[in-house]
């Protein structure tokens, strides 16, 4: 079932501050395109200065729900405004029932993995990244299309069905 999302009341609740931030995100062309993700969507957020951003968004069963690498205090950061208003002005058809990325269905041993990963501080899971790549064909292909095509996990997810 399609939902419609009442942006007003979206930025009501994440404040002037907050909308005044993803304002400039927008006028800056942020985030560069939308990918659908599990009932919901995703962008990357980029801007001068700051790490990119990650962020999704969808409605779940317990209402509007948002994700973002940011790490804000609050729920609804600038990120998730914008990435929001990007799929609005795309015309984006929502679904009822979305499932966010953390809930996904994961190996066991790929999400202990990963969390070990997100201990890490940023610039020092880069430098292994890196290392991984310089030595690994199959790392430094996945690693290009990563870094050279925000849309290549949705393009996968076509190739695959
Ligand atoms: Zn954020």
């Amino acid at each position: 079932m399609a939902v419609r999302i009442d942006i007003d009341a979206l930025r009501d609740a994440a404040g002037a501050d907050v909308c005044a931030a993803a304002d400039e995100l927008t006028v800056a062309g942020q985030p560069a395109e939308i990918n659908p993700a599990g009932g919901g969507v995703t962008g990357v957020i980029r801007a001068a200065g700051k790490p990119p951003y990650e962020v999704w968004v969808g409605v779940t069963a317990d209402g509007f729900t948002t994700e973002c690498d940011c790490a804000a205090d609050t729920d609804l950061c600038a990120h998730a405004v914008a990435l929001t208003a990007a799929a609005l002005a795309d015309g984006f058809a929502w679904s009822s029932t979305a499932t966010p990325w953390s809930d996904a269905a994961v190996d066991p041993r790929v999400a202990e993995l990963t969390a070990l990963a997100q201990a890490l501080p940023a610039r020092r899971l880069a430098t292994l990244v890196g290392e991984w790549a310089a030595t690994d064909p199959v790392w430094e292909s996945a690693l290009r299309a990563q870094a050279g095509h925000s849309a290549s996990r949705a393009a996968t997810e076509h190739d695959d069905s």
